[in-house]
């Protein structure tokens, strides 16, 4: 949803409130998750100074990723807990925030771009939530430890039972030695 940040920006007051995720699915370019719980965002939203906000967030969604090794779903917890500094009145305001110094913020570590979520006086709460997904997203995902994975001859989830396949076989070439052997013994 988009916060009105209106009072923040021209009255110096803080916001404290939150806000629903709006969002069933997290939307990446390297896959598409489905929100399987969420709770609403704590927000706290303030002006550092006259050209910067903080906005402070805690929130929690659960999603499903697919295992690294044998694609089963796996539930994944985000914990977000962040604290942004934004350049304040980015975007095309009505009434531009004056424009202080431009120089970085030294807390400021993250790689964020404000412009996605920041339009003139309001915030995109769920952008902002996606990216502080991104920024938490497991970097290996496993369904247990020792996950078998999938068989590389027949495709089957080896954590549910042994398919039978000759996978000493990985080498290509190997492999269709053991095709002719196979159909041999068919015959
Ligand atoms: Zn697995
Ligand atoms: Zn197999």
């Amino acid at each position: 949803m988009m916060l009105n940040l209106t009072d923040v920006l021209l009255d110096d007051q803080r916001i404290e409130t939150e806000v629903q995720i709006e969002s069933d699915r997290l939307d990446f370019s390297f896959g598409s998750f489905p929100i399987t719980r969420k709770t609403p965002v704590l927000l706290v939203i303030q002006k550092k100074d006259p050209s910067h906000l903080v906005i402070e967030g805690k929130a929690e969604i659960e999603t499903e990723i697919p295992c690294d090794r044998c694609l089963d779903s796996v539930t994944a917890l985000l914990q977000l807990d962040f604290r942004e500094t934004v350049p304040a009145g980015a975007g095309d305001g009505p009434d531009q925030v004056p424009q202080g110094s431009e120089e970085e913020d030294e807390d400021d570590e993250s790689s964020f771009d404000p412009d996605c979520f920041l339009e003139g006086y309001h915030l995109d709460v769920d952008k902002l939530l996606f990216g502080e997904a991104l920024l938490n997203w497991p970097s290996r995902v496993l369904c247990k430890e020792d996950c078998k994975g999938l068989c590389p001859v027949c495709g089957q989830n080896l954590n549910h039972g042994d398919c039978g396949c000759e996978r000493k076989a990985l080498d290509p070439r190997m492999a269709k030695v053991l095709d002719v052997f196979s159909k041999f013994k068919e015959v």
